[in-house]
This record gives C-alpha cells, sequence and structure tokens, in this order.
C-alpha cells in the first residue's frame, strides 16, 4: 500500500500556530467590554484575596532584611511595615467597604491598574533598599525580585498588558541597580548576570503563562456566551413550536388539540364547585355546496372570516374559541350560565350573518350562515362529563340543523 505523505512546511505551521495563540486573544471590543463585565466580580473578590496575603508574605520578608542588609533594616521596615503596608491595607480596606459601588462606577481597567502599581511598590521598595545598602550580600537579595515577578504573572494574573507592564518594571529594577550598584565590594558579583538572566526566563515563562491563563478565560467565555445563545435559541423554537402545534394554521384560532387540553383543565375545577360551564359547537351550513359554487380557496378565505367574525364577537369574559375540525368552531366559556351561553351563542350567528357572505347555492339563506349546539355541563357527569358535554352539544347542533339552520339550541 502507497502511503502519500505531505511534507510539513514549518513556517506555515508555526505561523498558524501564533495566529491561533495570538487571534484567540483577539474579541471584538463589546465581547471584550462583556469579558470583561463578566469577570469584574470574581477578579476583584480574587485581587483583595491575594493582595492580603501578599502583604503577608511582604513582611515576612523582613527576615531576609534582617540576614542579608541588616545595615538599612530601619530602611526596609519603613518601607515595607510603615509605608506599603498600610497603604496596601487602605486600599483593600476600601476596596472591601466599597464592594458594590467600586465594581459599579468603576472601569474594570482600573482594579487592573491598582493591582499592577501594587506590585510594581513592591519591587520599587526593594530596589530603594539595594540603592541604600552597603551589604556585601546584595548580589543575592536581589533575588528577592523573582517572587514578585511570579505573584503578579501567575498569583495576582494582571490581565496581560499590565502583567507586561509590571514585568518590564521589575527587570528594570534589577538592571538599574546592577548598573549602579557598582561601587560595594561584593564578593557574590560573579552571580549577578546569571541572576539577572534567571529573573529573565522567569520573567518571560511567567508572562507566557499569564498570556495563556487569559486566553484560556477569554475562550471560555467565548464558549459560555455561544452556549446561553444557543440555549436561548432553543428555547425560543421551543415555544414557537408550542405555539405552532396548539394553533389551526388555516384560522390561527386555537386547534383541536388545544381545545381538548383546556377542557381537560376547566373540568376538575367545574366539578369541584357548582360554577357553570357551557359548550358551543358551531357548524357553518351548507359549506360542501359554498365549495362545490366557490371553489376551496373561497372556501378558505371564507372559513377565515367566519373565524374573524366570532373571535371578535365572543363575549368577553373568559373561555376559548377553537377550530374544531373542517368548518366546525367549538367554544368553551366557563361561567357561563343557560341565558349567558345562549345570548352569547345567537350573537355569534346574528355576527356571521351580517357579514352577508355571498352563498348562492344555499337553501337556508342567500348568504353563508352557521347552525349552533349549546350544552351545559351538568354536575353529576362524573368522569364522564366532558364526552357527555360533547354529546349533548352535537345533539343540539343536530337539531339546529333538523330544525332548518341558521339558527341556536340549547
Ligand atoms: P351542513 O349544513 O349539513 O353542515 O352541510 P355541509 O355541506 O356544511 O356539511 P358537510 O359535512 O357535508 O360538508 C362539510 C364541507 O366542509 C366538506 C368539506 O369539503 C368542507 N371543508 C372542510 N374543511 C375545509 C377546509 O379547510 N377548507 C375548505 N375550503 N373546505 C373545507
Ligand atoms: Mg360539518
Ligand atoms: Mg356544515
Amino acid at each position: 500500500m502507497l502511503i502519500r505523505t505531505q511534507p510539513i512546511d514549518i513556517q506555515v505551521a508555526w505561523r498558524r500556530l501564533l495566529a491561533q495563540q495570538i487571534g484567540g486573544m483577539r474579541l471584538s471590543p463589546t465581547q471584550i467590554e462583556r469579558f470583561n463585565a463578566a469577570s469584574a466580580p470574581d477578579r476583584f473578590r480574587h485581587f483583595l484575596i491575594s493582595g492580603v496575603s501578599a502583604l503577608v508574605l511582604f513582611n515576612l520578608f523582613l527576615v531576609s532584611d534582617w540576614y542579608m542588609v541588616r545595615d538599612v533594616f530601619d530602611l526596609a521596615v519603613t518601607v515595607r511595615l510603615y509605608m506599603l503596608t498600610p497603604a496596601v491595607l487602605l486600599l483593600l480596606l476600601t476596596g472591601y467597604v466599597l464592594w458594590d459601588w467600586w465594581l459599579a462606577h468603576t472601569p474594570p481597567w482600573l482594579t487592573e491598574a491598582l493591582g499592577m502599581v501594587g506590585t510594581m511598590a513592591v519591587s520599587a521598595s526593594l530596589g530603594v533598599v539595594m540603592l541604600e545598602t552597603h551589604s556585601e550580600q546584595l548580589s543575592m537579595y536581589r533575588g528577592g525580585l523573582v517572587p514578585i515577578l511570579v505573584f503578579g504573572n501567575l498569583v495576582q494574573r494582571l490581565r496581560f498588558r499590565f502583567a507586561l507592564a509590571s514585568t518590564l518594571f521589575n527587570v528594570g529594577v534589577c538592571v538599574f541597580t546592577m548598573i549602579v550598584r557598582q561601587d560595594l565590594p561584593r564578593p557574590y558579583e560573579v552571580i549577578e548576570v546569571p541572576l539577572a538572566l534567571l529573573l529573565m526566563l522567569v520573567a518571560l515563562y511567567t508572562l507566557i503563562c499569564n498570556f495563556n491563563l487569559e486566553l484560556d478565560e477569554r475562550q471560555r467565555f467565548l464558549q459560555t456566551e455561544r452556549a446561553q445563545a444557543l440555549r436561548s435559541e432553543l428555547e425560543q423554537s421551543h415555544r414557537s413550536l408550542d405555539e405552532m402545534s396548539n394553533l389551526d394554521p388555516l384560522t390561527g384560532l386555537a386547534n383541536r388539540r388545544r381545545f381538548d387540553a383546556y377542557l381537560a383543565k376547566e373540568m376538575p375545577g367545574v366539578n369541584a364547585t357548582d360554577t357553570a360551564l357551557a359548550l358551543m359547537l358551531i357548524d357553518v351550513d351548507h359549506f360542501k355546496a359554498f365549495n362545490d359554487r366557490y371553489g376551496h380557496p373561497a372556501g378558505d378565505q371564507c372559513l377565515r372570516h367566519i373565524a374573524q367574525t366570532l373571535k371578535e364577537a365572543m363575549p368577553q369574559q373568559e373561555g376559548l374559541l377553537a377550530r374544531w375540525g373542517g368548518e366546525e368552531f367549538a367554544i368553551v366559556l366557563p361561567g357561563a350560565n343557560r341565558q349567558d351561553a345562549l345570548a352569547a351563542a345567537e350573537s355569534l350567528r346574528r355576527a356571521v350573518e351580517a357579514l352577508r357572505m355571498r352563498h348562492e347555492a344555499s337553501p337556508t339563506a342567500g348568504h353563508v350562515t352557521i347552525s349552533v349546539g349549546v350544552a351545559m355541563l351538568s354536575q353529576d357527569g362524573g368522569q364522564d362529563a366532558v364526552r357527555q358535554l360533547l354529546a349533548r352539544a352535537d345533539q343540539a347542533l343536530y337539531q339546529s340543523k333538523q330544525g332548518g339552520r341558521n339558527r341556536c339550541t340549547l
């Protein structure tokens, strides 16, 4: 078997990888706005918690100061304990007290910027000590800049651009103090360049991690947004399917399915009390002849007109009008007594007649008419109440038809 392999173009692969990496970071301005707004509360909480823990560790390093730069220990205490600690504590406390206000009134980048300034201030405090000390341990002491990098980029997880600025500042402090403090006798001078290289390596790797963490967060955000959009689309189509399955497409009225469900729902309530309920069955007179005379499309149009008229003439009380099937309609009127029901049926019949839709083939009238059968729910129907009600309404409709059509029977 011959297997053809394509040579891998390293340059193309590299460019693709880079585009995926960098491109993944790119969101549209509105997406970024939503991303920042969505992540702001969590980030704010994270900043407060990591800020407190960092402050504790930062002061623990006074032990290192005591051992390594004892000549400026007072300065170290002043800078760490009396200046930075109260300032950061005040900031954290203010943030804690004004939590809701802060989130509502300040842009998310301000929190990031303050976090960055805090991390830079810590690097600067080490720089100040390094500029003042005459300790022979200075070369080793500079290593204290490494945990600050790790904190800012991986623990505090500043947003990438802020992490980059804080990292550059940190590396700057390292290089600057190396250049400026050549005046001292430094027995560990040989370690300075390797240590600076190590710092830069840590800077690079923690920045890459920081970038990837933010990338992951952005991609998770996009996936969540997509999932939410899909879910609401699904809910929407579920709703419209549900509506469609309950509607008659020709007239826009409720269909038989909806009608049956409505009637079943209304029934137990009626059985429980002695509330009245009326059912009407409406049938268009001589409709076959109408179709034969004017054609099926005209018949459809006629049914739409009748549906609309019945809808407008329905009594204002609660109830349901449905297309029962073919040229038949049904109405349930919960709470209606005999007089109400008969009056409603009569006004519906008159409303259709008033349309004066031409029906030259009708032996009843020269226009379209309807016959109505009305039945009242009897209290002793029990489980069979619905079936009995329908049968009696059908019987009443039959009587209307037998009695000459264009009439109502109860
Ligand atoms: P009656 O007065 O006894 O009710 O006579 P009828 O002609 O109305 O009764 P029949 O049951 O014989 O005929 C009903 C007709 O209704 C037959 C059928 O073609 C028509 N029909 C049923 N559904 C539709 C529809 O959706 N559109 C149209 N145009 N006609 C329909
Ligand atoms: Mg019929
Ligand atoms: Mg009919």
